[in-house]
């Protein structure tokens, strides 16, 4: 058969692969240093599983120095894609993951091994895919859908792929007369892997996480080249991962099932294999018990902009992925509390091989922990970030109220056993809402209530000292038959009116609507004395 002329006929403008190869020189790479990427299909959305993927690939190559690339994986994606890239971007961006190498939105290539976009790459899959022609070793397919001949595809997805049989394909074994008397006739070809294997043999694999995996060899004549020019996700992966120089590629463990079929591609093409790294999915429990993959349609942290909207601070949902990744984390935070994520030394060997159960509660426990490391000033500077993109009212009062904002932000965070009751921006209005709004009252005793209340009011002058305040309230109190003696009170309630925590949860009810609110002397001090006495005045309608 002659190869080389049919090749020459399917692709006449094709490149030469040398010229190809010439730009895409191996990587001088250290001793251990690691290149590993993000590949992501723009969907518009960034799953969960999608970013905890990439997560591993940048912890690999962040600990040994090594590069972490992005490439986007469009071929697929028939959509806008402007928009849909923009997202993996901004969500990268939010996070401050910064790709080694990588293409701006304008179009420009940052690193050597670009365009990182695959529909900028079509030349240089035509190029391997005439490579493999001229080799005998991939073939142009003329059957369509639509041309009545489901028959044939039918039967290369099952018998085809088992053994002899094969040979019956229609398009296998063309002559270079038929290909041609086809193309004149303007038919569209796709190309497909002429598979050297008949359905009998195993290969072995190695993989990182799940260690050797022995599986069927591939034996499908499967597609490398779609009729419109474009591979499907396998060319793609085996080509560009080796011309970018990928040392250890790190994807989904749904995967698994098609790499016997991409190392045949790898071998075929000449490749040397690279170092997979199968990582496990995130799952949930279902309704009935089971584990199930977390998915965008039942759950809405399965979409990473769900962080944003809830407010979550991005070093902990890092922090709660490093701990599901990553199972050295939890210890080496426990035993270095107050160090940065980035100096975690992320090992392969710790990485998680059962599938990570997703859990709210654990993010939320992290989340509090880091929120209640942050300064009033930084929490500040969080929630001003946050409420700009999703709560504009709140937004414009805390530009217009900053220094009283940092106040209230500043509630039982300094001191030894700061608040740890915050995990998410957007419930931070809510903690404090007695502080930014004048407080619903519910007041069980309206009239001993009011007649606590007025008489405070009465004599309240605005208190500069912890001591000043307290003697004051006690004073009220005692003039109202309330025990200033807590034992005397036990002893005898009935002959009291109440004791001095209750005329002091009086003044909380009136000041925050609230029973439980901190320090009545710190919530004075930051609320001012015209909104004390205002707050204790309506209180009393
Ligand atoms: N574009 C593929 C995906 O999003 C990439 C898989 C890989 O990392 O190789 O699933």
């Amino acid at each position: 058969m002659d190869y080389k002329k049919i090749a020459d006929l399917l692709f006449p403008n094709a490149k030469d692969v040398n010229q190809i190869e010439s730009l895409y020189p191996k990587r001088q790479l250290k001793e251990g240093q690691v290149v590993s990427r993000f590949a992501p299909s723009p969907t518009g959305f960034m799953h969960i599983g999608n970013f905890f993927q990439m997560f591993i690939s940048y912890n690999l190559t962040r600990v040994t120095d090594g590069i972490f690339f992005l490439r986007i994986e469009d071929t697929d994606f028939k959509r806008e894609k402007k928009d849909a890239v923009n997202v993996v971007y901004e969500v990268l961006k939010k996070f401050g993951i910064k790709p080694d190498e990588y293409q701006t939105l304008d179009g420009v290539d940052i690193g050597d091994y670009g365009p990182y976009v695959q529909s900028q790459r079509l030349e240089i899959y035509q190029t391997y895919a005439k490579k493999l022609v001229a080799e005998g070793k991939a073939f142009p397919c003329f059957c369509r859908k639509t041309e009545g001949k489901e028959d044939v595809l039918k039967l290369r997805e099952t018998k085809f792929n088992e053994d002899d049989e094969k040979e019956y394909d229609p398009c296998r074994n063309l002559t270079f007369e038929e290909i041609k008397q086809k193309i004149e006739n303007g038919e569209k070809f796709a190309i497909r892997l002429k598979t050297k294997n008949t359905g009998k043999e195993r290969i072995k694999f190695y993989d990182l996480i799940k260690g050797e995996i022995e599986a069927k060899a591939n034996a499908k004549d499967f597609v490398i080249l779609k009729n419109d020019g474009v591979p499907p996700y396998a060319f793609a992966h085996a080509i560009d991962d080796t011309l970018m120089g990928t040392t250890i590629v790190v994807r989904g463990e749904e995967y698994i099932s098609s790499t016997p079929a991409h190392l045949e591609l790898f071998d075929a093409l000449g490749f040397k294999h690279p170092t997979y790294c199968h990582n496990p999915l995130i799952c949930k429990i279902g309704e009935n018990g089971n584990r199930r993959k977390i998915s965008k349609r039942f759950d809405e942290e399965a979409d990473m902009r769900y962080y944003f909207e809830q407010g979550y601070p991005e070093t902990a949902v890092l922090e709660y992925l490093l701990n599901i990744i990553n199972s050295g984390f939890e210890i080496w935070r426990a035993n270095n509390p107050d160090k940065p994520w980035q100096e975690f030394k992320f090992g392969v060997k710790e990485i998680t091989t059962v599938a990570p159960i997703f859990d709210l509660v654990k993010l939320n426990d992290i989340s509090k922990n880091v929120i209640a490391k942050m300064s009033a000033q930084q929490v500040y500077e969080n929630v001003l970030n946050w409420a700009k993109d999703y709560d504009k009212v709140f937004y414009k009062f805390l530009v217009e109220n900053k220094e009283y904002a940092i106040k209230v932000f500043n509630i039982d965070r300094e001191g030894p056993k700061p608040r740890k009751d915050i995990y998410k921006w957007s419930m931070i209005e809510d903690t404090f809402d007695y502080m930014f709004h004048k407080p619903k009252l519910l007041i069980e005793d309206k009239a001993k209530f009011n007649a606590f209340i007025s008489s405070y009011l009465d004599e309240f002058t605005f208190p500069k000292e912890k001591e000043e305040w307290f003697a004051k309230v006690k004073e009220v109190a005692g003039k109202l038959g309330y025990a200033l003696d807590n034992k005397q009170y036990k002893l005898n309630p009935e002959k009291f009116a109440g004791n001095v925590a209750k005329a002091c949860e009086h003044i909380r009810i009136a000041l925050t609507g609230r029973k439980d609110a901190p320090d009545l002397f710190e919530l004075i001090q930051i609320l001012g004395e015209e909104e004390v006495k205002a707050r204790l005045k309506s209180s009393l309608d």
